[in-house]
């Protein structure tokens, strides 16, 4: 009896962890050709950009630790050679998590200010995983023939978030200002905003060309009509809980009035309707 209470125990304590790795394990990194020199990486967390070309590789966040010595495998089979520059859309672990290994084999990590200063403020923070080059509004890289401009428009997704538009492929980065098909996560206690984040979608739509191909954080690679769906999504929703803030509603009855159907699909992947409904409640209240 004993022995069995232990054999459980045990096993309540190496599963969690050994399933983990097993899901990473089994994680592909699947590689989508977007426009020109610049590809997407898909595998678990945030969808990665990559450029290649003459002068080496670039990447677009980097997911998850674990999966680091897959990605390296994916961007050498594309382009053989050196990664020498990484590019963090925010801190995010999702984002950034392959960060300490890319940083070690010396890839130059850049990022907005705040992302330095939120990774180095996390527990076992390691140097390597930190940005080398920040910025505060905006900053270009030249390189494989083409302007890389990173661009931080304040507070939205977290506080420190950049688009990173590729200029000559007409490629752009939305890091996680744009959740491609579902409501969008709004890190309120890092700093974000749900004002900012509308405001941000709404400057690169005035900005990018009609033919741009977008890159979004999460979901599948989009175009500028997918951005603008979401935009017009953003726009109706915060406009419909703010209009019922506005008449007096509390939250629970704003939570039970719902958003419209049309808009049910939007909440079923990861922040769901209830969630979306809170975070621009609280954004909202907060000021
Ligand atoms: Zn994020």
């Amino acid at each position: 009896m004993k022995a069995h209470s232990l054999l459980a125990l045990a096993l309540a304590l190496i599963a969690p962890a050994a399933l983990a790795q097993r899901d990473f394990a089994n994680i592909e990194i699947k590689v989508l050709p977007v426009a020109k020199n610049i590809y997407m990486l898909e595998g678990s967390g945030g969808n990665i950009g990559v450029s290649i070309g003459a002068d080496g590789n670039l990447m677009v966040d980097d997911q998850f630790a674990p999966l680091a010595d897959k990605i390296d495998a994916a961007l050498q089979k594309l382009n053989p050679g050196k990664l020498k520059f990484l590019l963090n859309t925010h801190h995010h672990g999702d984002h950034t998590g392959g960060n300490a290994a890319f940083g070690a084999k010396d890839a130059t990590i850049i990022a907005q200010s705040n992302v330095r200063k939120r990774l180095a403020g996390e527990a076992n923070s390691k140097k390597e995983a930190l940005p080398v080059i920040t910025f505060d509004q905006s900053a270009s890289v030249y390189f494989n023939g083409e302007e890389i401009k990173l661009l931080h428009h304040g507070p939205g997704h977290t506080d420190g978030d950049s688009i990173i538009h590729f200029t000559g492929a007409n490629v752009v980065h939305m890091g996680d200002q744009f959740f491609n098909g579902g409501f969008p996560f709004v890190d309120l206690n890092s700093g974000g905003s749900v004002e900012g984040y509308l405001q941000t979608v709404a400057l690169v739509l005035e900005k990018i060309p009609a033919d741009a191909k977008i890159i979004p954080g999460h979901g599948k690679l989009a175009d500028v009509e997918d951005l603008r769906n979401f935009h017009a999504m953003l726009v109706e929703t915060t406009g419909l809980v703010k209009q019922g803030i506005a008449s007096g509603k509390s939250f629970a009855e704003l939570k039970a009035a719902g958003l419209p159907d049309k808009f049910k699909d939007y909440g079923t992947g990861f922040i769901k309707t209830d969630r979306w409904i809170e975070t621009i409640y609280q954004s909202t209240t907060k000021k």
